[in-house]
């Protein structure tokens, strides 16, 4: 078996289980992060941009992580472990709860770094500014240049590079008509931390993923209205039973010449802000590479979601797919990287895995959805999961681990906060369905 020196980028979650699966399989491993601690996104950082729409991730002081203060995980802990060391039954940072905050999360991820032995392989304030193959084709070696704390930039030499730097920093905003007109706040759900600023002010909240429904919620509590836009909510227009001061719109149609909000339904409302909870766009500033790009929020061309077939095996993304259950995904993953440098799992040729990225194009195409979503899995997680499993001989998804998850997005698209302390109540009880609510992101 080949043994491969390879440098990791990020220590999130991601880069943290590509090293360890990396140590596991015998390769020799650096990772490097670019703040002061490992843990990514889980490390909650008070700060917000001097962006509120968070446009430049690039700009000085500019803040990586995207969690609000209250936030708790919208997965049971169950289904965010790492093999041989699970997230439930063991608690981290004193709490218990099945959906815990994200201390414990932080805590966890901090724990399996020390007891996997991957610390002592991650060197922190060490900012990776560029990627470059050091020649052509396959089995080249990849330059690292690299900024340290007493920012002398280095260049260092390895076999292989895992690209594990996250994507949930730089704002996704949607154009809306005639925002040029708005007078009001914008804000981007990545600088959101607390409601207080919110207080006694109308809102509108765009967006309904989890981020949109946890923050909406939360602000209600304080501001006079909340008004959710967002697609495919025909079916649940108007005021929402469960609160006071809520109501929910199709998407935002433009501002108004009188400055106010129209959605498509037709109703407007006069806001105080607008703030977006409409996602994430991949950023990779240190990648310049050709024959690799990002399209519209689709990376590629990535065989598997993984791999550039032009630099495969020597170059690999982790953590690229979003909606599935991320912390196996990405422990998946990882597996196959580790398994295809050392030889232990084959990788088609360049042209077999071009020819799957561009059917897997053609399939999107034909069932409608846009190229934004090439990296959303659902709902056709599973079948990535079980393949990703093939690769690398693991068993498939438990059908329990399934169903957890999609009983998890229909609790999440309930907008009911409660799912997060009945969960194991409902499950005895009713089989906890929350209702019967379609899921529809
Ligand atoms: P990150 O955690 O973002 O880590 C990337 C790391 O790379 C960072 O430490 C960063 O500093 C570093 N880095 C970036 N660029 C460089 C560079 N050039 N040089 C060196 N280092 C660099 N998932 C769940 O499973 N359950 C949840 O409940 C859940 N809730 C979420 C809530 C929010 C608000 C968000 C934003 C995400 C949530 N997620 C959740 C998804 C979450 O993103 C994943 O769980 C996971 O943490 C992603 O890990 P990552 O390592 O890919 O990225």
């Amino acid at each position: 078996m080949r043994r491969a020196e390879v440098a990791v980028v990020g220590a999130g979650a991601a880069g943290l289980v590509a090293a360890r699966e990396l140590l596991r399989e015998g390769h020799a491993v650096a990772v490097f992060e670019k703040s002061g601690r490992a843990g990514g996104t889980w490390a909650y950082d008070p700060r917000a941009d001097a962006d509120p729409l968070g446009r430049d991730p690039g700009a000085p002081g500019a803040v990586h992580g995207s969690l609000y203060a209250s936030l708790r995980t919208n997965l049971p802990r169950e289904l965010m472990g790492f093999s041989g060391f699970p997230l439930a039954g063991r608690v981290f940072a004193g709490d218990p709860r099945t959906f815990p905050g994200h201390r414990e999360v932080l805590a966890f991820l901090d724990a399996f770094a020390e007891e996997s032995g991957v610390a002592a392989r991650v060197r922190l304030r060490a900012e990776v500014l560029r990627v470059r193959p050091l020649g052509e084709g396959p089995g080249e070696r990849w330059a690292v240049a690299w900024r340290g704390e007493d920012r002398a930039v280095a260049e260092e030499a390895f076999d292989a590079v895992v690209i594990c730097s996250g994507h949930c920093t730089l704002s996704l905003v949607p154009k809306i008509r005639g925002i040029d007109k708005w007078g009001g706040k914008q804000m981007h759900s990545h600088n959101y931390r607390v409601p207080e600023p919110f207080r006694d002010q109308s809102v509108v909240v765009v967006g309904l993923g989890a981020s949109g429904i946890d923050i909406a919620r939360e602000i209600s509590h304080v501001a006079k209205e909340v008004h959710i836009a967002a697609r495919y909510s025909e079916d649940r227009l108007g005021k929402i039973e469960l609160y006071q001061n809520v109501w929910m719109h199709a998407e935002i149609d433009c501002i108004q010449d009188d400055g106010r909000v129209r959605f498509a339904e037709g109703s407007a409302v006069a806001a105080d802000t607008i703030l977006y909870c409409t996602g994430y766009r991949y950023h990779f500033p240190f990648l310049d590479l050709d024959g690799l790009t990002v399209d519209d929020n689709c990376v590629g061309p990535l065989y598997g979601h993984v791999f550039p077939p032009k630099y495969a095996p020597n170059l690999a993304f982790v953590g690229v797919p979003s909606k599935t259950l991320v912390f196996q995904a990405l422990q998946l993953e990882s597996k196959w990287v580790a398994a295809a440098l050392s030889g232990r799992a084959a990788l088609p040729g360049e042209e077999r895995m071009m020819a799957a990225v561009r059917e897997l194009y053609r399939r999107m195409e034909a069932a409608g959805r846009p190229k934004r979503h090439t990296h959303v899995l659902w709902p056709e997680w599973v079948e990535y999961m079980n393949w990703l499993a093939d690769q690398v001989g693991e068993p498939h998804l438990e059908p329990r681990r399934h169903e957890m998850y999609e009983r998890a997005l229909r609790c999440i698209w309930s907008l009911d906060d409660r799912y997060r302390d009945r969960w194991e109540e409902d499950e005895e009880h009713d089989g906890g369905d929350c209702g019967t609510v379609e899921v529809n992101m």
